[in-house]
C-alpha cells in the first residue's frame, strides 16, 4: 500500500511552503499528536502551517506541546499548495476541515489503517505500524527533518495511545527503540505518563459508571457490550471525548473476545467502537459490513438507527463471526 516513499514525501515538504494537516473525526491521541507532531516539525522548517480537526483542540490534550496551534477549521477556504491527512482511513473521516482546504494542489495521505484506500496523490499507508505517530517518526528522522523536544512529546503521546500504553500485538522492537529515541530527545515519561492516563476529570469516571450499569454479555460471555445514551452522557456533563478508552474495561474481562461500545448520537446514528482480543476475530471486517473499518482488532463504525435495534443487530453479526473462527 505503500505508493510512494518517505524521500517523494520529504521533497514535498521541502519544496512547498503553505500546508494543511488535517486528522480524523473524533480525534484521538494519535490524530492529534501526529497533528502537532508533523506541524510543529515543519514550522521549525519555515513552513507556512495550518492544523485543523473538525473538533478542534481537545481539552483533554490540551497539555500537549504547540497544542494552541492545533484549531477548528474556518468556513471559508483558504489556500494551500498542500493538504497532509494523517490516521484518516477515508477522506470522508476528515469531516468539515476537508472544504477548507479544497483548493490545495497536493494531498499526502499519511495513515496506518489497512482499510485505507490510498486516496491523495502521495500515499505512505503501512498498516504494521501500530500508530501514524510511529510513521511520522521514520518519516522525520529519515528526512532529517527538525525533530525537537516538542514534536518528540507529540509523537510519543501519539504512538502512546495507540499502542494502549505498548500493550498491543502490534507493538514491536521498533516501537520500544522509537520510544527510547524520544525519550532521548527530550520526552518526560512520567510527566507524560501522568498527564495522559491519570489527569481524568471526575465525569469520565462518573460516566463509566453508568456504562457499567448497562453492561451485558453474550455469545457464551465471548461478547461484552455496553451502551450510551445521549440523557445518560447530558446527565453526568460528559463530553464526547470522555468516552475514549471505556471500552478497554470491557476488553480487560478474561474470556471475553469482542468488546462493543454504542454511542447514540445527535444525527440519529450510532457510534459502534469494537475491539478484539484474537486476529481470528476480524472487528474491522465486521465494522465495513456496516460502512465503518478500522483495524483488524480496533475498528469503528457508525450506523443510523435507534441505540438499542442497532446494538441488537450488531452484536448478532459480532456474536456470528465469533462463533465461526474461535
Ligand atoms: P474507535 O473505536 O473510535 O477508537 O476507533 C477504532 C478504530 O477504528 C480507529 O482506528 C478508527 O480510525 C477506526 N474507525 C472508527 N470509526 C470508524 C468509521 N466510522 N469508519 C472508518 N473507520 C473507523
Ligand atoms: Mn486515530
Ligand atoms: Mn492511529
Amino acid at each position: 500500500m505503500n505508493k510512494n516513499t518517505f524521500e517523494a514525501i520529504g521533497r514535498a515538504l521541502r519544496e512547498y511552503d503553505r500546508f494543511a494537516i488535517l486528522s480524523h473525526v473524533r480525534p484521538d491521541g494519535d490524530a492529534l499528536g501526529s497533528t502537532l507532531a508533523l506541524t510543529l516539525s515543519l514550522k521549525e522548517l519555515g513552513k507556512d502551517v495550518r492544523a485543523w480537526n473538525e473538533e478542534g483542540m481537545l481539552e483533554k490534550y490540551g497539555f500537549l506541546a504547540g497544542a494552541e496551534l492545533l484549531t477548528l477549521p474556518p468556513n471559508a477556504p483558504e489556500e494551500f499548495d498542500v493538504a497532509i491527512a494523517l490516521d484518516t482511513a477515508t477522506q470522508n473521516r476528515l469531516g468539515k476541515a476537508t472544504e477548507a482546504v479544497r483548493q490545495a494542489r497536493l494531498w499526502i495521505n499519511i495513515d496506518h489503517h489497512p482499510s485505507n484506500p490510498g486516496y491523495g496523490d502521495l500515499v505512505y499507508v503501512d498498516p504494521i505500524a501500530p500508530a501514524t505517530g510511529q510513521i511520522l517518526f521514520e518519516l522525520i528522522t529519515t528526512e532529517k527533518l527538525p525533530m525537537t523536544p516538542a514534536v518528540a512529546e507529540n509523537l510519543y503521546a501519539a504512538i502512546s495511545t495507540d499502542t494502549g500504553s505498548f500493550q498491543y500485538p502490534n507493538t514491536t522492537a521498533r516501537t520500544f527503540e522509537i520510544a527510547a529515541d524520544l525519550i532521548r530527545a527530550g520526552v518526560n515519561v512520567g510527566r507524560l505518563s501522568q498527564l495522559l492516563y491519570e489527569s481524568y476529570p471526575k465525569r469520565r469516571v462518573e460516566l463509566l459508571r453508568l456504562l457499567l450499569g448497562t453492561m451485558q454479555f453474550g455469545c457464551d460471555n465471548k461478547l461484552a457490550w455496553f451502551s450510551l445514551s445521549q440523557e445518560m452522557a447530558k446527565s453526568v456533563g460528559a463530553l464526547p471525548e470522555d468516552n475514549e478508552g471505556l471500552i478497554d474495561h470491557l476488553r480487560a474481562i478474561r474470556g471475553v473476545v469482542v468488546a462493543i461500545f454504542f454511542e447514540e448520537l445527535a444525527d440519529g446514528k450510532v457510534r459502534v467502537s469494537m475491539r478484539s482480543k484474537n486476529e481470528a476475530v476480524d472487528v474491522c471486517a465486521i465494522c465495513q459490513s456496516f460502512g465503518g473499518g478500522g483495524h483488524t482488532l480496533a475498528a469503528g463504525a457508525r450506523v443510523r438507527g435507534a441505540l438499542n435495534e442497532v446494538s441488537q443487530k450488531i452484536v448478532e453479526k459480532a456474536c456470528d463471526v465469533t462463533r465461526r473462527n474461535t
